[in-house]
């Protein structure tokens, strides 16, 4: 289970975020989460409000993910497809042998917050 840990990495990040710029409430944060990152998008809904828990500036702050699709390219043909759906195989030739172009991330990749009215 090593979505906890890095909840809290990204938490803590847009909570120093957040204070670095003078923000002292955050409507929502944003993940993007790689599909080939190994990190189940469930389990971080699962944690956000354990982790948020007595950190105002999250109050009421709604948690948003985007799943970046695990595309690969195959060396044999040169056909892009989707890791996930054709289970790592290429869907045109039959080949495992592959660049893998991208869905192995993880990070914060954006805060909300709207402007604080006097
Ligand atoms: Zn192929």
């Amino acid at each position: 289970m090593h979505e906890i840990s890095v909840l809290y990495k990204a938490v803590e990040l847009a909570e120093q975020t957040a204070k670095d710029n003078g923000i002292s409430h955050l409507s929502y944060i944003t993940l993007e989460v790689g599909e080939l990152s190994g990190y189940l998008p469930v389990f971080f809904e699962k944690y956000f409000p354990v982790v948020i828990e007595n950190r105002p500036v999250f109050k009421d702050c709604e948690l948003k993910m985007i799943i970046a699709r695990g595309e690969g390219l195959c060396l044999e043909c040169n056909a892009m497809y989707n890791i996930m759906a054709n289970e790592g195989k290429c869907p045109k030739c039959g080949s495992r042998y592959k660049k893998i172009l991208g869905g192995q991330q993880f990070l914060l990749k954006e805060i909300g917050f709207e402007e604080e009215k006097e």
